[in-house]
């Protein structure tokens, strides 16, 4: 085993698998086709799919399902939707698997192809219990305004990408106010349910059976005693990815909350006839990993926002080691910086501690924050605008509307008065306030503004849409560094099991799969693993939860 693999189950209570002659050998609880691990949204999808193709499911959750999936902002990535259509925008398979080549998915290329050219019968599966709308936003912005369902949720525009690949709108959100992957999940549970799948909630599963040939045969769940279950629904509750500034809470809760279930449980084993899909989700709540493959988001563990529920601890990958599989990427994950919404805010510059530019301003949000995360200074990094764009923005993060408010309008308006925001009326003053040497940051502005007046085009790839030369003072710095808690940092992770890309298999480092296990969703690499745009976490997720279920039922 690897240190990540060991790291792996000294920190989840996983425990090695049973290996056992044959299945006679364990007395089952209960028996299923198919055993689905985690009920979010690659357990539900793999879940649904696996009823739909007429194997008997049971899908066993740690708490009580959902997941980071119920809280997200229920964004999905595909081209060539009815959606689409609806809103008059021409799209095609081929255009959205150009761009994602451009992106560098970590997939094969046949990989790719096969998501891409799914992509428009995945969503129709979806939206037949989830809701969307083509309500089109042609802005930029990590999410989409009230009112708006559809959007460019990636790099689409950006010269460098839409020169291989035609923009297009793939952004679908599902339908509702404020982030609506409660909507998502809550569309596909229900149906799930109504298609006979059978879910076990406060279920820790800590360990798999196999026989000697390494078939796995089922798995081991931890319930929670009755008297305990709500008492550990609680526990789950105290951690909450849509609040900010409670990290080292969440931190407390999430020991807290492993102590409990090893104190308030008790085991049973659960047949899988035909396979068992591991979908526990990613690992951005167990520190150790993370100080293990990005020390510097764990030691800033109270100040970012680590964006899933207690269940992404990695139990997942840890299960699938211990039958021999192997995780890869594990540096991978989304880290956020957003500068917009408010749009004004992308007429600033993000300048790093030295005063120098280092990134498009209005790049994907998830491109500036791994930008700025690398910065000297531990991730120091200022947006500096003039006073018309600085009121502007404070105006429209005032204005946002009810639902956004919280999501966009509060935080910018903490960061301004809360986060360090200097103000001077020169920009020679606002770089001594801000402790930059000489006159870079003069030098800076006066460069940016030269490209504007000359016609040319920025170097960082700004699109022109949003430049604006840096005008009249007094010149305000917001502080975007990875340290300062009032400029969200939200953070999670992207690599996980490798998996055979055609049925989603846990892979042996020899290329063998693994008899009867497979991997969805963040717990395994996915097509979103070197780098995510919004929506393409549940894109991956349905895609690799619907495979895993039709390979295990022998439908692919
Ligand atoms: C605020 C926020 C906004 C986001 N917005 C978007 C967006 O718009 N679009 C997008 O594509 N992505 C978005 N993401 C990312 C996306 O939500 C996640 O990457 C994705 O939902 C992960 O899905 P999953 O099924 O792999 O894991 P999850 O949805 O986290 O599900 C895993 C489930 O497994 C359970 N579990 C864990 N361990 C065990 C165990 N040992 N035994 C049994 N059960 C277990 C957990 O309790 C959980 O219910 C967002 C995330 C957040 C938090």
């Amino acid at each position: 085993m690897t240190n990540t693999e060991n790291v792996l189950l000294e920190t989840t209570q996983v425990q090695s698998a049973l290996t056992v002659r044959s299945a006679a050998d364990v007395e089952w609880a209960e028996e299923a086709d198919l055993v689905v691990v985690g009920f979010g949204g690659a357990g539900v999808s793999a879940a649904l799919q696996g009823a739909e193709s007429g194997g008997h499911v049971i899908a066993i959750d740690r708490f009580d399902g959902g997941g980071a999936t119920a809280y997200c902002g229920g964004v999905f990535y595909a081209s060539d939707t009815s959606i689409q259509r609806e809103a008059g925008v021409t799209d095609s398979a081929d255009e959205m698997e150009k761009y994602l080549a451009a992106e560098s998915a970590p997939v094969q290329a046949d990989t790719l192809k096969r998501f891409c050219q799914g992509s428009s019968a995945d969503f129709d599966w979806v939206n037949r219990y989830v809701p969307f709308s083509g309500a089109l936003y042609t802005g930029k912005a990590q999410y989409p305004p009230e009112g708006k369902f559809l959007y460019y949720s990636g790099n689409e525009k950006v010269p460098k990408y839409a020169e291989v690949a035609k923009p297009a709108p793939r952004g679908h959100r599902a339908l509702g106010a404020g982030y609506t992957g409660n909507v998502f999940f809550e569309g596909l549970r229900k149906a799930a349910m109504e298609a006979g799948v059978k879910l076990i909630t406060h279920a820790p599963v800590r360990r798999l059976v196999m026989d000697t040939e390494g078939q796995i045969l089922g798995v081991e769940v931890h319930r929670i005693r009755p008297d305990a279950i709500d008492e550990h629904q609680k526990l789950y509750s105290e951690v909450n990815p849509q609040m900010p500034f409670k990290g080292l809470q969440y931190q407390v809760a999430i020991e807290k909350c492993q102590k409990f279930e090893a104190e308030n449980s008790e085991p049973a084993f659960i047949r899988a006839h035909r396979g068992v899909v591991l979908s526990t989700g990613g690992f951005v709540y167990n520190l150790e990993l993370l100080r293990q493959h990005r020390p510097e988001m764990a030691s800033a563990y109270g100040e970012i926002l680590r964006l899933g529920s207690p269940g992404c601890d990695g139990s997942g990958m840890a299960l699938g080691a211990t039958a021999g599989g192997y995780v890869d990427l594990m540096k991978n994950m989304f880290i956020g910086k957003t500068t917009s919404p408010p749009e004004s805010l992308l007429h600033g510059l993000l300048i790093n501690a030295e005063g120098k530019r280092f990134i498009s301003e209005d790049a994907y949000v998830s491109v500036v924050g791994g930008a700025v995360a690398e910065q000297p200074n531990n991730g120091t990094a200022y947006l500096v605008l003039d006073a018309k764009s600085f009121w502007s923005a404070f105006w429209n993060a005032l204005t946002i509307g009810r639902s956004m408010f919280l999501f966009f309008g509060l935080p910018t308006l903490l960061n301004i008065l809360k986060g360090g925001t200097r103000r001077s009326g020169s920009l020679q003053g606002l770089a001594k306030k801000l402790g930059l040497p000489g006159k870079t940051l003069q030098d800076t502005v006066q460069r940016y503004n030269e490209f504007i007046i000359t016609g040319k085009s920025d170097p960082f790839g700004k699109q022109p849409a949003n430049i604006a030369p840096i005008g009249k003072g007094p010149y305000y710095a917001l502080n975007m560094s990875i340290r300062n808690k009032f400029s969200l940092t939200p953070v999670f992770t992207l690599g996980g099991l490798r998996v055979n890309e055609e049925t989603g298999g846990v892979l042996r480092r020899d290329g063998s799969t693994v008899s009867g296990l497979y991997a969805a969703g963040r717990t395994a690499v996915g097509l979103c693993s070197a780098g995510y745009m919004s929506g393409m976490s549940l894109a991956d997720l349905v895609f690799s939860g619907r495979r895993a279920a039709m390979h295990a039922l022998g439908q692919q």
